[in-house]
């Protein structure tokens, strides 16, 4: 039996509010760790990262016509670029049947920036294999949405 945990429930989203991300951080703390990827699109776009892999996200987009899932490298993740505003607030990928994500901590909307704790990090030359195996253990998964619940009211 497990205690009961709290969550903190942290909302992120993109510069026009067409992409919005809310996820529920186990409370251990107030920092958050953040990646900083050094891929070539993370450094473009001054993109950091952060997940838990004992949370879970929720993904709401008002118009899915303006979103493009933008792929490279090993093609197994989704960065999820809104057309209208040009930021990316989170990047999903799919392993068996359960999504995952990273959030980018640039993108969110209730989280004061002295808890946010850098590190660099670079993850070229990872086999694909080894990629996802890091992300089925680092990368936060989707909260199973029950019927009519609408997490956008608890904002
Ligand atoms: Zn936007």
């Amino acid at each position: 039996m497990h205690d009961p945990v709290s969550y903190r429930r942290i909302h992120g989203s993109c510069h026009c509010g067409n992409i919005r991300v809310a996820f529920d951080w186990p409370d251990s703390g107030p920092a958050i760790p953040v990646r900083a990827c050094g891929c070539g699109l993370c450094t473009k776009h001054g993109a950091a990262w952060t997940s838990h892999p004992d949370g879970r996200f929720y993904l709401r987009v008002a118009d899915d016509s303006r979103v493009t899932r933008y792929r490279f490298g090993t093609k197994t993740a989704d960065f999820h670029v809104c057309l209208t505003c040009g930021v990316i607030p989170i990047v999903t990928c799919m392993i068996d049947g359960i999504r995952y994500a990273v959030f980018n901590v640039n993108t969110f909307d209730d989280v004061d920036r002295s808890q946010l704790v850098e590190t660099a990090t670079n993850f070229e030359g990872e086999t694909t294999e080894n990629r996802l195996a890091r992300r089925r253990r680092n990368w936060t998964p989707e909260a199973v949405r029950t019927e009519g619940e609408d997490w956008a009211a608890s904002h």
